[in-house]
């Protein structure tokens, strides 16, 4: 993820300002704290992650666990280059036994969960959610890129630990990452009017010095046999610092919709001075298209698109957006 990070733009001529008392919603605000060498970025989603959660009528624990992966989709992928996709997808055995989140850059989110009802009883937390399996992560830059899998076990942990886990794995950088999805009431003239709420922030650090970076296992597995402790890495001042800053953020603080994301890494990061790059926006839009599903039916042996007339029609719901296609038999080729 981080190898495919476009570095924005600094200008030496940044002015310096207030942070902006505005919140804007629905957006990634890159960030950078060169005084201890940390790079990081900032979700906040009101409306879009609303959208794309109330197309699909899940229970609210299954919403919220969808919800994180958005955030951790928004967090992992907004630095892609125009036309690059990022797809993150769980597959686990327990009550939410698959979701997947398509992020096309700059802008598009849509996402999907398949849950088994039945089985969802009191698990409420992400990691009683998903159970054990793993967590895969793709991105896709294009026919003349190469594709890049990354893959990290889920054992019972939340998405965050997940996170954790692949960026000390496969990345080897520093990383912390925050989560927090909610449901917000509010009332407005028709009286009170709920919607989701999502906001998350990522953290790195990325010394010029690579030594600098070096870090503690976060599992050392077996003792070692002589009996002896595991060894133990003594982390960069910087980046203790960095870890104790982000290790305040309150989940409320990621999704107020009055708290500005400028105001909150202000409020994080002012002993320091905080640099903040311009937002990008973010938007629920599937892609799906009548044109597609065509495609896709006669690509279909004849004796399946046969098996898929139903009333007289074929019907097709596309799992991301819910929206419905209908054919005539014709159409779809299952005569
Ligand atoms: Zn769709």
């Amino acid at each position: 993820m981080t190898s495919q990070m476009s570095d924005p733009a600094i200008s030496l001529e940044t002015p310096v300002r207030a942070p902006s008392s505005v919140p804007v919603d629905d957006a990634v605000i890159p960030f950078e704290v060169s005084a201890l060498d940390l790079r990081g970025r900032l979700t906040r989603l009101g409306p879009a992650l609303d959208e794309l959660l109330v197309r699909h009528d899940y229970p609210a624990p299954v919403a919220k666990l969808l919800g994180e992966a958005v955030v951790l989709t928004t967090l992992l992928g907004s630095s892609l280059k125009f036309d690059g996709r990022f797809i993150l997808q769980t597959q686990t055995d327990g009550p939410v036994s698959f979701l997947i989140v398509d992020f096309r850059a700059p802008a598009r989110l849509r996402a999907y969960a398949r849950f088994d009802q039945a089985r969802l009883g009191d698990a409420l937390d992400s990691g009683a959610l998903l159970g054990r399996g793993h967590l895969a992560m793709t991105i896709d830059q294009g026919p003349d890129m190469s594709r890049y899998q990354g893959l990290v076990a889920l054992e019972g942990g939340s998405l965050e630990d997940a996170a954790h886990e692949y960026f000390l794995r496969s990345e080897q950088i520093p990383t912390r990452v925050r989560l927090a999805v909610g449901e917000e009431w509010r009332r407005d003239g028709n009286g009170p009017k709920r919607g989701w709420r999502g906001g998350g922030m990522l953290l790195q650090f990325l010394p010029k010095a690579p030594e600098r970076a070096r870090q503690a296992d976060l599992d050392p597995g077996d003792a070692p046999p002589d009996g002896s402790a595991a060894h133990t890495v003594a982390e960069d001042d910087a980046w203790v610092e960095g870890q104790s800053l982000i290790g305040t953020v309150e989940d409320i603080e990621l999704i107020d919709p009055d708290l500005s994301g400028e105001r909150l890494l202000y409020r994080l990061f002012h002993e320091r001075g905080v640099r903040v790059f311009p937002p990008q926006a973010l938007q629920a839009q599937c892609s799906c298209s009548r044109d597609a599903v065509e495609a896709m039916l006669k690509s279909f042996a004849p004796q399946d698109r046969s098996g898929m007339v139903k009333d007289g029609k074929v019907a097709v719901t596309c799992e991301f957006c819910s929206s419905v296609y209908e054919f005539t038999p014709q159409q779809a080729g299952a005569e």
